[in-house]
């Protein structure tokens, strides 16, 4: 089988790594990026002490034109795909970046309303190793998947050129044509293209054409909910599919989870290639399957952020009192401030209520498992009857 990833920010070299890590070596896999790094060309000394750092130096940085985006937080969620992916490139991540063990709540007056933790102990065995968020540069983040990618497979793993148009041929392949710096324009051809091309993905036009619905709103840098990610051995992930609002501090991480999911369903349907039907049947259950594990989990991470976001409103200065009052009740004591909370007007203890769900958030956020939800999709009969069917 050929794969082609467009794309090599977070989602697409992630991919490319656990796609390494769990299909066999048969397969071919070929990454395009349309953006070249520049900042390994600014010269200079690295004066960190730290290797994993070296990105982090200020002169080094404003010399570049390469830095793309701010600073993000990677759940426990996030973090555990990459413990999954590999335990060295999980250090290298918390290395370059630094734990956000806990998150402080403030009032607009300064005030401490109250402190959370970001650890997932609570919801982990207790010889279970815990995970706390840790919070990165997004392109130090980017830098350190792609120096480990480079470092384990070769240099060669990028090829630097932009995708220009994506089409399905007769012969039932598809079709990538990209273009190098300088203009040379090439074909490939893969049996799966997966689209990890960012919010303006290539790969979605190719899916969904000009159609309003599923234009991503630029301003805003989302995503519409999408009627689907896959077709015909074409698949969106990462932000092509699903770039949230920043307030759900989950982009990155659910992007590791799309690329974690999507190799086990293709490792698991490709294990035994004298059992699988034709590749592009095959591909197709998996895709399709993508989908249907992937998506209500994104749905439901986009609504809460939708509610969160909606309660950042300014109120008035005897609301926001009441509203601090009742956070620092509820840190000290969750049940009275539970009690407390039903005997006052819904437009005050709304953002409270916003509060006391982050609990279940968490619990609902970092016990979820890609392996046992592949696990479910394909349980014995399940997939090989839609892969003779299809
Ligand atoms: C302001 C902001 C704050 C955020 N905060 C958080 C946070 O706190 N926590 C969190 O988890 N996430 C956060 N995110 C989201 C997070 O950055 C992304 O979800 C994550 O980086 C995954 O992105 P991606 O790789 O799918 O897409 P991108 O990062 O957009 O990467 C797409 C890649 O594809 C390349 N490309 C595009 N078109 C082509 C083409 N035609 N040919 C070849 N290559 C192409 C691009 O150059 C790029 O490298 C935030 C995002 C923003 C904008």
């Amino acid at each position: 089988m050929k794969i082609i990833i467009c794309g090599g920010g977070i989602t697409g070299l992630s991919t490319y790594l656990y796609l390494r890590k769990h299909l066999p070596g048969t397969n071919r896999v070929t990454l395009y990026e349309s953006h070249r790094p520049r900042i390994d060309n600014v010269e200079g000394p690295l004066t960190s002490p730290y290797p994993h750092q070296a990105i982090l130096n200020l002169d080094r940085l404003s010399a570049s034109t390469a830095l793309v985006g701010g600073r993000l937080g990677i759940s426990p969620n996030g973090m555990r795909v990459l413990r999954d992916l590999s335990g060295d490139l999980h250090d290298r991540v918390i290395a370059q970046g630094f734990p956000a063990e806990k998150f402080v709540f403030k009032g607009a007056n300064g005030w401490t309303l109250g402190v959370q933790s970001t650890s997932d102990k609570a919801v982990r065995a207790q010889n279970d190793h815990a995970e706390v968020c840790i919070a990165s540069s997004r392109h130090g983040l980017w830098q350190t998947i792609l120096r480990y990618a480079q470092e384990t497979y070769g240099g060669g793993v990028v090829r630097y050129r932009k995708v220009v148009t994506v089409e399905r041929m007769q012969s039932g392949g598809i079709e990538v044509r990209s273009i190098d710096e300088n203009g040379n324009e090439e074909a490939d051809e893969a049996d799966l293209v997966i689209g990890a091309d960012g919010v303006k993905s290539v790969v979605r036009k190719a899916l969904f054409g000009d159609e309003p619905r599923c234009q991503p709103s630029y301003t805003l840098r989302i995503n519409r909910e999408l009627p689907h990610w896959a077709n015909k051995g074409l698949v969106l992930i990462g932000d092509a599919a699903h770039a949230m609002d920043p307030t759900t501090g989950q982009g990155a991480s659910q992007a590791l989870e799309d690329s974690q999911t999507l190799a086990l369903l293709l490792g698991e349907l490709f294990k035994d290639s004298r059992d699988v039907g034709p590749v592009a049947a095959t591909v197709e259950i998996a895709i399709e399957q993508l989908h249907q594990i992937r998506a209500p989990r994104i749905h439901a991470i986009v609504q809460r952020g939708k509610k969160l976001a909606g309660r950042k409103v300014n109120i008035g200065v005897i609301a926001e009192y009441f509203m601090y009052f009742f956070l620092w009740l509820l840190n000290r004591s969750p049940t009275l401030g539970n009690h407390a909370l039903t005997q006052f007007p819904r437009c005050y203890t709304n953002f409270v209520k916003g509060k006391i769900v982050l609990g279940d958030v968490n619990q609902e956020l970092y016990t979820w498992s890609a392996a046992d939800e592949v696990k479910k999709a394909q349980a014995p009969g399940v997939a090989k009857i839609c892969a003779r069917s299809t």
